[in-house]
C-alpha cells in the first residue's frame, strides 16, 4: 500500500512527484518517460521561470534529468480505472492492481471526444486496455478505436486474438496489413447495446461486435473514477486541489484554464501539501 499515487507525467505530475520525493512520501507515479506531448510539441516556451526561451524538447530533457537525479521512477503504464475502496484507492494499470491511501490526478485535458455509449458500456464490452481485456475477445469480432499510430502495437496484439477487427482511426494511413482487420478512416458515432456492447454505428450503419477497445492517451477523469464531480470537462477542485472525493486531489490542465505550465506546476505542489495534511488525519 502506497501513501500516494500520482497519475500523469506532465508538468503537474512532475511537480507533484518532486515534492512527494522531497517530503519522503511512499508514492507510485504513473506516466511515461516521454513525459507529455504537450511538453514535447511546444515550439518555444517564453513564460516558464528559470528556463528562458527553451524549446519543448529542451524543457523535456531538463525535467527528465531532474527526475533521474532525484532517483524518482516513472511507472510506464496507463491507469485504466480507479476504485474508491473506502479509506484507500485501487488503480488498474496493465493488468496489475496498485493501492494507495491518496490519489493525485494530473491527467491533462482530454482532447479526444468521448463517443456515445463509451462511458455507459465501460466494463460491459468497452475497454481501455488491450493487455488486460484482449483475451476476453478471443475469436470474436471487435471494434478498435485507435487515436494514434503509436497504439498500433496494441492493435496487432488484438489482431492475434480476435476473429475480426473493425479499426477506426482519425488518421488516414495505417501500416497494419492483416487479413482480419478492416480499416475505416473516421470514428464511429456510437457504441450500442443494452447491457453489453452489441454493435458500433459508423456512417449510419450498425456493425455487429462483441467489444470495443478505445486506445488513447487520456481517459475522461469522470470515467476513470466514478463519482468524481466534473464541470465542462474539468475536475472540480477547491484551493487545496481537493476534489469531492475524500483523499482524491487533482492538478494541472485537468482542473481548468488557463492551460499553462506554471499553473500546472503550482497546483501539483499544492496537491502534495494537501495530501500530507490528509495523511496526518488518516493514519
Ligand atoms: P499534460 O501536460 O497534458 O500531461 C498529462 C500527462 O498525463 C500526459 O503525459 C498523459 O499521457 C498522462 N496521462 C493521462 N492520463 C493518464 C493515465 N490514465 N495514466 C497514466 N498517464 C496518464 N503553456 C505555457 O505555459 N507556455 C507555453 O509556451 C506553452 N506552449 C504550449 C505549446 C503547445 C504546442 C501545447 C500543446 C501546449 C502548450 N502550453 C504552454 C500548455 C501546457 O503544455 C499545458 O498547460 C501543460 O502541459 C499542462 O500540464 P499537465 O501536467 O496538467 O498535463
Amino acid at each position: 500500500m502506497y501513501d500516494l499515487m500520482i497519475i500523469g507525467s506532465g508538468p503537474a505530475g512532475i511537480s507533484a512527484a518532486l515534492t512527494a520525493k522531497a517530503r519522503n512520501l511512499n508514492f507510485i507515479w504513473f506516466g511515461s518517460r516521454a513525459l507529455s506531448t504537450k511538453i514535447e510539441k511546444a515550439e518555444k516556451i517564453m513564460n516558464y521561470p528559470g528556463l528562458p526561451a527553451v524549446t519543448g524538447s529542451e524543457m523535456q530533457s531538463v525535467f527528465l534529468k531532474q527526475i533521474d537525479d532525484c532517483g524518482i521512477t516513472i511507472t510506464e503504464s496507463q491507469v485504466n480505472s480507479i476504485y474508491d475502496c473506502g479509506g484507500y484507492f485501487a488503480a488498474g494499470a496493465d493488468n496489475e492492481i496498485y493501492e494507495a491511501k491518496a490519489v493525485i490526478m494530473t491527467v491533462g485535458m482530454t482532447t479526444t471526444r468521448e463517443i456515445e455509449g463509451e462511458a455507459r458500456l465501460l466494463g460491459c464490452g468497452v475497454s481501455y486496455c488491450a493487455t488486460c481485456d484482449g483475451a476476453l475477445y478471443k475469436n470474436k469480432d471487435i471494434a478498435v478505436i485507435c487515436a494514434s499510430p503509436k497504439f498500433e502495437d496494441e492493435v496487432t496484439f488484438l489482431a492475434g486474438l480476435a476473429n475480426h477487427i473493425y479499426l477506426f482511426t482519425p488518421y488516414k494511413e495505417t501500416t497494419l496489413q492483416y487479413d482480419n482487420i478492416t480499416h475505416f478512416n473516421g470514428l464511429p458515432a456510437s457504441v450500442d447495446g443494452d447491457k453489453k456492447v452489441a454493435s458500433v454505428t459508423f456512417k449510419g450503419e450498425a456493425i455487429p461486435v462483441s467489444g470495443a477497445f478505445f486506445l488513447k492517451d487520456s481517459i475522461n477523469p469522470g470515467v476513470l473514477l466514478s463519482g468524481l464531480d466534473m464541470a465542462g470537462g474539468h475536475i472540480i477542485v477547491d484551493r487545496t486541489q481537493m476534489t469531492n472525493i475524500d483523499g482524491v486531489y487533482a492538478a494541472g490542465d485537468c482542473t481548468g484554464r488557463p492551460y499553462q505550465y506554471a499553473k500546472a506546476v503550482g497546483e501539483g505542489n499544492v496537491a502534495v501539501h494537501s495530501v500530507l495534511e490528509y495523511l496526518k488525519e488518516h493514519k
